[in-house]
């Protein structure tokens, strides 16, 4: 098959790169992954290494199948799951690097109080916020979040709005 023989083909290139010898690779790829790597993490860093691009799901192929429930946690500890089951507590959700460019752009880059932007003031910082906080049971749905500064942010926070 093709994509076996590009497989095995990457796999070799990827060990030249690393100056492992083939069976290393195994080793390597594993000892990443314990070490609390994903698979799309191993592949990135393989290819910022080595410029060869491999499929995520043939790392999963290698190293030994990890629980649902620890690879959930791990995604949670990482800040990956943007939303979970109601009796996890606030401060395990936080919202992807994605979706808070989503709120951004939706939001023009500007404070949703005071309009208040980098690009008028440079010294202005701006912060994703849920509406509804997620305490009060509000989610990480992109209609729940809003772009605020920081100053507007806290503001809020202390009106607990
Ligand atoms: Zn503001």
């Amino acid at each position: 098959m093709t994509s076996d023989y590009d497989g095995r083909t990457k796999r070799r290139k990827i060990c030249n790169h690393y100056g492992w010898s083939y069976s290393d690779y195994t080793h390597h790829i594993t000892s990443w992954y314990e070490e609390g790597m994903s698979s799309h993490e191993i592949a990135e860093k393989i290819y910022i290494d080595s410029k060869i691009r491999i499929n995520p799901r043939s790392i999963m192929r290698v190293v030994p199948c990890r629980s649902v429930k620890e690879a959930y946690q791990n995604a949670i500890e990482r800040g990956r799951v943007v939303w979970g089951k109601g009796e996890k507590t606030e401060g395990q959700f936080r919202v992807s690097v994605a979706r808070r460019m989503l709120v951004l752009q939706r939001d023009n880059f500007k404070c949703q109080a005071c309009v208040d932007s980098p690009a008028i003031n440079k010294d202005t910082v701006l912060e994703i916020d849920h509406k509804t906080s997620r305490a009060n049971g509000g989610s990480n749905e992109i209609e729940n979040l809003q772009t605020l500064c920081r100053r507007c942010n806290k503001g809020k926070g202390a009106l607990n709005m």
